[in-house]
């Protein structure tokens, strides 16, 4: 398995208040070339985590890895509340033609009215791992939401050669919308899982002209902070399968997509159909081999029907991560429900190293908590 944590997606601002911090707080130690000075700088040179905490408090920044936790006026201004339910959004066709109605399909504007609706309701977009790894970079205040994009489809991500021969992102595919909206909007996060099929990647199912820039598509998606999920390589439904042929589908899909993109993780399975290997059985997930070579999901995609539970709380299991399909009937049902019900949603703490839990729960979130999920960090009760 590729281990490496590559994150892409971090915003550039946070890139540069990481330099800041690093002038600030390391230069005195970095450039020594004492060893226990040289190690204490190891300690100092921010990651992404320390660089978001010390965001908040730019004109005092934190000396030294120690988390920045928000004060009692934050607390209330910010209302954070990581126990809570996360949206984990799932698209399939983006479709100029798609009729209002069709559960699978989206057009291009409706796709955008989506996105409007989380910025203005101070959604911030995670990648899905951030997630399932409970390393939730959202500033304080926010409320993380991942979108899924589940087949490859040829309106998730086309290119369009240009005049001089040159391609450009066609702005009304999936890509296209998302990039134009991140670009816009720099306090909206950044990512989205496409879980695609490789042998048809960001083709199917009538553009064959496109199948020419799949390599190019997935190694772009990859540089630019997206992540590439595992559907099998047939949209297979794993119930009809033998344990070894669940494993081929799986290893292949993920050696496909590897020699497109050989950095991408293809750790999470949008599980085609939503159907699961027969009487649930997850233990493939978790780790198999195929043909000499050991592979692992870290996580695994349900198709429905409701928020996903934080990662701390007790139901909490990532292979049975529950989506919300991204049709109007449900969209709506679920936007008016966050609407209606803001003490059930996660809402960020802005800090990935503690678990900030309002004593006033939402009955429905009391006594959820599994504090063994939460492992070294920090719980914060308010
Ligand atoms: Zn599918």
């Amino acid at each position: 398995m590729n281990k490496r944590r590559s994150q892409p997606y971090v915003p550039v601002f946070v890139a540069v208040i990481g330099v800041i911090v690093l002038i600030l707080v390391g230069y005195s130690v970095l450039p020594s070339s004492d060893d226990d000075e040289s190690e204490q700088s190891g300690d100092v040179t921010p990651t992404p985590a320390t660089a978001r905490a010390t965001a908040t408090a730019v004109s005092e920044p934190t000396p030294g890895p120690e988390p920045v936790r928000l004060t009692d006026e934050e607390l209330q201004a910010y209302q954070p509340n990581e126990l809570g339910k996360v949206l984990v959004l799932m698209y399939h066709r983006i479709d100029h033609d798609a009729a209002p109605d069709n559960v699978w399909a989206r057009t291009p504007d409706q796709f955008r009215g989506d996105l409007q609706w989380l910025y203005e309701n101070d959604f911030y977009v995670i990648p899905i791992r951030d997630y399932i790894g409970n390393e939730i970079h959202a500033p304080a205040g926010k409320r993380p939401v991942v979108l899924t994009f589940d087949d490859g489809t040829v309106g998730q991500f086309r290119l369009i050669e240009q005049e001089d021969g040159s391609v450009a992102i066609d702005p009304d595919s999936a890509v296209g919308i998302l990039e134009e909206f991140f670009s816009r909007f720099d306090d909206f996060g950044r990512g989205g899982l496409f879980s695609i099929l490789p042998l048809a990647a960001f083709a199917w199912p009538d553009g064959e002209d496109q199948l020419q820039y799949a390599e190019t598509k997935v190694q772009w998606l990859i540089d630019n902070g997206y992540e590439l999920g595992n559907h099998t390589v047939d949209h297979i439904d794993l119930r009809d399968l033998s344990d070894e042929e669940i494993k081929a589908q799986l290893a292949r899909a993920e050696d496909l997509i590897r020699e497109m993109a050989p950095e991408s993780e293809v750790s999470v399975l949008a599980v085609p159909f939503g159907m699961y290997p027969s009487g649930g059985d997850t233990s493939i997930f978790e780790g198999w081999e195929h043909d000499g070579r050991e592979y692992a999901l870290q996580g695994a995609l349900m198709v429905g029907a409701e928020p996903a539970p934080s990662p701390v709380h007790e139901d909490f299991d990532p292979m049975w991560i529950p989506r919300i399909n991204a049709d109007d009937e449900q969209l709506d049902r679920w936007f008016r429900f966050v609407e209606d019900n803001p003490g059930i949603i996660y809402v960020s703490d802005g800090n990935p190293d503690t678990v900030t839990i309002p004593e006033d729960l939402h009955p429905w979130l009391v006594d959820t908590l599994d504090e063994e999920k939460a492992g070294d960090r920090e719980i914060i009760k308010y």
